[in-house]
């Protein structure tokens, strides 16, 4: 990478910038800021979560603040070491520390369940015997008031014995549950007397076997803010009605005399519309599906909208930042083009990445003019958006490999390509002129035979002759083979979960996402080129070395993205030299 990465554009001020820089006004918080991410690690990061880390780490950067990592792991049976260690890996990578503000729900599951005692001794938590699905029938609607469970009235020392009996395991899974007692007609169906406690005899990747009662997400969310003194507690909208059932637990607690020491005051929770994207889904359940179902090659499938996908396919983070800077914070869910996200990559690897020449689907061309075993070396800018980037030498030599889309024996109407008779230019290089081509018994082209004009050296010819195309090329001899592997979108339609009826939304993968280009020949300065490496190759997009699959003689090369506008682009672009 020769320049400087894209200058990050100041994000603009959107409604929760205006709470927080409110809030300092009024000193609610006493100036602090201190916000936190919190994922639950039961699978990898997407593009979504990289927009709540920009929002939640860069509020705290702005206000000097800080904000904590903190996972979820209240769920034991979805949860795992992997996707905690990728998750602080990814967010490392778009930029971000933690520093020493490293946290786990499961670090408060003492004082979660010291809490729920302390609820519970109050009346204002009970031991049900309902199954889930019992429950959840009871629960009504939003028209029908629910059904209270036959044991809400169940004394407090019997539900206190219960609770613990609960906690020490004398109980199979799902034989009871702690729940709040809150009001079974409200018409936020969250305060219907939701479940605080269950019981799962499950390993946890932390806590081990130590615990059988698992604290429900709710029970265990708003808290943890409280503990760790978060004041901005920052969202997806599907929270917004859960927000009074938080508050009411931080504040019974309070009132019970449980509030954490050295926290004066309780999180305000405010809800933004998570990310969606075109052609993409999201939801970590559906990504877990397509990695197990194997419709993809793992998490970091380059196909995924996973960020250790977008960093193996070459994204960079200061796209990905630029992206979800640009896509603002806002209350109300819509759908992000996901061409917004391939045009922030596009402009940062514009100013980044060296040129190169590639052949994906090589058709031989012979230069029948040009001398048996010479060679000679022309000069190749490395990126015309960079001076600074300077020129490389390519080796020229009497047989090349050009594109099979670069030549037409029978030419459509305006084709500026090679064909019999047509003079193009060969990039960096000479002027070509077709002469001859050579067929197989199949009928299928297996040369094409060109005189040069020496004089054209450079790609410019001294006596005015103009050539209408420009194509690239590389010597036989020198090149470099490679795979190269060019992606497309994983869904063929813009929402993929628009199926018909009784269909599933793996209806709509797109079964030409990944086409692999299994005998491409690459200029040689790639021969060299490490893992994560990036380089324009000319009138093809963007490229990546593959993290996993290359080798040093066997390159494997990943396309980031493809090139908006190829052809006139690169005639405009035709250096001077
Ligand atoms: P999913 O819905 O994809 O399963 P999740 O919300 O269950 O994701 P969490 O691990 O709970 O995943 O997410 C961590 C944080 O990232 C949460 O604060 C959540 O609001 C936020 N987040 C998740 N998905 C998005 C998204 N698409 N856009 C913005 N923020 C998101
Ligand atoms: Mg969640």
């Amino acid at each position: 990478m020769s320049s400087a990465p894209l200058n990050p554009a100041p994000p603009a001020s959107d409604f929760i910038r205006e709470i927080v820089a409110q809030d300092n006004a009024s000193g609610k918080f006493a100036g602090r800021v201190i916000t936190r991410f919190p994922p639950e690690p039961n699978g990898y990061l997407h593009i979504g979560h990289a927009k709540s880390i920009c929002l939640n780490f860069g509020l705290a950067q702005e206000n000097a603040g800080r904000c904590h990592l903190r996972f979820d792991d209240t769920n034991p049976a979805k949860e795992d070491q992997e996707y905690v260690d990728s998750i602080m890996e990814d967010v490392r990578w778009l930029g971000f520390d933690w520093g020493e503000h490293l946290y786990y729900a499961s670090d408060y599951f003492q004082r979660l369940y010291d809490w729920a005692v302390l609820l519970t001794g109050a009346g204002l938590a009970y031991v049900c015997d309902l199954s889930a699905d019992q429950i959840s029938r009871m629960r009504g609607s939003l028209t029908q008031p629910g059904t209270p469970s036959p044991h809400r009235d169940r004394p407090v020392q019997e539900n206190l014995d219960l609770l613990e009996r609960m906690r020490n395991g004398e109980f199979p899974d799902g034989a009871r549950t702690l729940r709040a007692k809150i009001d079974m007609a409200s018409p936020n169906l969250n305060l219907r007397d939701p479940v605080m406690y269950r019981i799962a005899h499950a390993e946890h990747h932390r806590t081990g076997s130590q615990w059988c009662i698992y604290p429900m997400y709710d029970w265990a969310h708003g808290q943890s803010d409280w503990i760790e003194g978060v004041t901005h507690s920052i969202c997806t909208l599907e929270f917004e009605n859960h927000r009074p059932l938080y508050n009411w637990f931080v504040d019974n607690i309070a009132k019970l005399g449980g509030a954490p020491a050295n926290v004066s005051y309780r999180p305000q929770q405010s809800e933004f519309a998570r990310l969606n994207l075109t052609y993409t889904v999201l939801s970590k359940r559906r990504l877990l599906e397509l990695v197990k179902g194997g419709h993809v090659n793992g998490w970091d499938d380059p196909r995924m909208p996973t960020l250790s996908a977008f960093r193996r396919r070459g994204y960079t983070p200061e796209a990905i930042g630029q992206f979800a800077r640009s896509v603002g914070v806002t209350k109300f869910d819509s759908v992000i083009d996901v061409s917004r996200l391939e045009n922030a990559l596009r402009d940062d690897m514009n100013r980044r990445a060296p040129r190169r020449m590639g052949v994906l689907d090589p058709l031989k061309l012979v230069i029948d003019n040009y001398p048996e075993g010479q060679s000679e070396e022309l000069d190749a800018i490395n990126n015309p958006e960079d001076p600074a980037a300077g020129t490389r030498k390519i080796p020229f030599s009497r047989v090349l490999y050009i594109e099979q889309d670069d030549f037409r024996e029978i030419p459509p109407p305006k084709y500026h390509r090679l064909a019999p008779g047509q003079e193009v230019r060969l990039r960096y290089a000479f002027f070509v002129r077709c002469t001859t081509i050579v067929k197989d018994d199949q009928g299928v082209i297996t040369e094409v035979h060109c005189t040069y004009d020496p004089a054209t050296r450079g790609g410019d010819s001294p006596d005015g002759r103009k050539v209408k195309g420009t194509i690239h090329w590389v010597s036989a001899a020198h090149a470099v083979q490679a795979e190269v592997r060019l992606y497309d979108h994983l869904f063929n339609k813009q929402d993929p979960n628009d199926v018909p009826e009784g269909q599933s939304y793996l209806a709509n993968l797109n079964p030409h996402s990944l086409v692999v280009a299994a005998d491409a020949r690459l200029e040689p300065s790639l021969k060299e080129a490490a893992a994560g490496e990036r380089f324009q190759f000319e009138r093809h997009g963007y490229f990546c070395v593959d993290s996993r699959d290359s080798r040093p003689l066997r390159p494997v090369f990943n396309r980031t993205v493809s090139l908006k506008d190829t052809w006139s682009k690169m005639e405009k672009k035709k250096p001077a030299s």
